[in-house]
């Protein structure tokens, strides 16, 4: 396993030789040590990114196209080995890995085809002596910072748009999962990427995103984390004027109507809550359930969480892993305990799972009933296996609970209901609507938020504005 960090094409250790470890969530053991760099190193990878700009997007487009496209067969290639890599680093069961190796490699697949289709535009112009071209160019030097909850496929939406761009990147994944990132960088020398189109730091944040922020060769920050640190960043770019791809935190509600399918429904939900211990950005927060069907729909739910199995991802049948760190599984119990003050009945779960040898890091698959907006779990984002459920009379009522958020990412809603399909598709206050789909993800479709969320959109031909600057030629005959 790679683990120096990757700059200017070489594999570097930090100046002064200080390193970070790599634990495992599951077992607290340690997977291996990284690099603990800083400014200068940061600068140095800068300095590479810049330096391999010039050549890197002079390139022609298919020419790029074919180095990413040749990175996404070598992560398929290498998917077994990365996934457990994931597992090891992560702690997400290893079919899930092994998932988002595919979906990651997805991302460069298709920014590979769309890097091809970047074409321009000629506009008509006012007078009969001029002509209006329209350019679009890469933005140069770009800034990746990564969370740890998907750590290969965060950050191959962003660096296979950008380099199919012809940008070039420096990318700071998360202290958590820096392992990923790294083997990723190895797959890129073996695809030929030229030295410094792709740089990689490991450190801790604060210094590594200063200098990454007040350097004028940086042009573009493409970010994926908590709304927090992405204000902070905001701030920071305001430096240099950066561009901005903020993907941040989500709320989303999970709203099944009386005329639901209600099997599909139920299946989504336990997809779409409890993938990845309930660490992602875009799983339901929020369940929200028809009076008419409200105990038919909790009876199954609690039926299907009954199959989860909870345990280290590396062992066979594991479908809930580890939560990431102590601080986590802290907030986890301290939402489940709000809700319990508040009213909130634990109908499955609600504890930690002991596991013989294993961290204390496990919590049970949990369904909380009679959420109310008073609780932490309405407005703040678990992150964890925590599914909150009340329920609602009519229409209205659930779109004005589903959008009383300051969050905007992802939603979901189930019924058979053709008009109100779009009319609660058209309502909510979100970035992604699942009607009728748990599992909305994908290369080809806009992934992004509103409000609290962020804004830019990450997949579709939409992610190549995120790395393109749109410049026009006024040209006189
Ligand atoms: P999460 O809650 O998912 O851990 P964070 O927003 O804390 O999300 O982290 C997402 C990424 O942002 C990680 O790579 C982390 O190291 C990085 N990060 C955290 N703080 C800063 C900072 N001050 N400057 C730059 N990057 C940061």
């Amino acid at each position: 396993m790679q683990t120096r960090c990757l700059i200017g094409g070489e594999w570097t250790d930090a100046r002064a030789g200080g390193t970070l470890p790599v634990t495992n969530p599951a077992t607290d053991a340690e997977v291996a040590r990284v690099p603990s760099m800083g400014g200068s190193e940061t600068f140095d990878a800068i300095g590479a990114a810049w330096n391999a700009s010039a050549a890197w997007k002079s390139r022609p487009a298919a020419d790029r196209a074919r180095f990413v496209r040749r990175l996404s067969e070598l992560m398929l290639r290498d998917a077994d080995r990365l996934a457990r890599l994931m597992t090891l680093e992560q702690g997400k069961p290893l079919a899930e890995a092994r998932g988002e190796i595919a979906y990651a490699a997805s991302f460069l697949d298709w920014a590979a085809e769309e890097g091809r289709r970047l074409g321009g535009e000629i506009i008509p112009a006012s007078a009969p002596n001029k002509r209006i071209l329209v350019l679009r160019q890469p933005i140069g030097v770009v800034a990746i910072i990564t969370p740890w909850n998907f750590p290969a496929a965060m950050i191959t939406r962003k660096l296979g748009p950008a380099l199919a761009a012809g940008c070039t990147a420096v990318i700071k994944p998360a202290e958590e999962t820096p392992l990923s990132a790294l083997a990723l960088g190895e797959l890129a020398i073996e695809a030929g990427l030229p030295a410094g189109v792709v740089n990689i730091v490991t450190g801790p944040p604060a210094e590594i995103g200063e200098t990454l922020l007040a350097d004028a060769r940086v042009r573009k920050l493409s970010f994926t984390g908590s709304t927090d640190v992405g204000r902070v960043l905001m701030r920071g770019a305001s430096q240099h004027l950066l561009r901005l791809s903020m993907e941040l935190g989500g709320h989303a509600p999970f709203i099944v109507f009386d005329d639901a399918d209600l099997e599909h429904a139920v299946s989504a939900a336990l997809a779409c809550k409890f993938r990845n211990a309930g660490q992602t950005c875009i799983c339901a927060n929020r369940f929200l359930v028809q009076a008419g069907i409200y105990e038919d729909f909790l009876g199954r739910l609690a039926q299907a969480v009954g199959t989860l199995r909870v345990g280290d991802g590396l062992a066979e049948g594991t479908t809930v892993g580890p939560l990431i760190n102590d601080e986590a599984v802290h907030k986890v119990e301290a939402h489940v305990e709000d809700a319990q003050s508040k009213g909130g009945t634990v109908m499955v779960g609600g504890r930690r799972v002991r596991l013989e040898g294993l961290a204390d890091r496990f919590y049970a698959p949990t369904i909380i009933e009679g959420m109310t907006r008073e609780m932490r779990l309405f407005r703040e984002e678990t992150f964890g296996p925590v599914a909150p459920v009340m329920a609602f009379e009519d229409e209205a009522q659930a779109i004005e609970l589903a959008n009383d958020s300051e969050f905007g990412l992802a939603s979901y809603f189930f019924t058979k209901d053709a008009s109100r399909l779009i009319r609660v598709a058209e309502a909510l206050e979100y970035g992604i609507v699942g009607a009728n789909d748990g599992a909305p993800s994908t290369a080809q479709a806009p992934f992004g938020g509103m409000k609290h969320s962020g804004f830019g959109r990450e997949g579709g031909h939409f992610v190549m504005d995120e790395y393109t600057e749109v410049k026009y030629v006024s040209w006189g005959l």
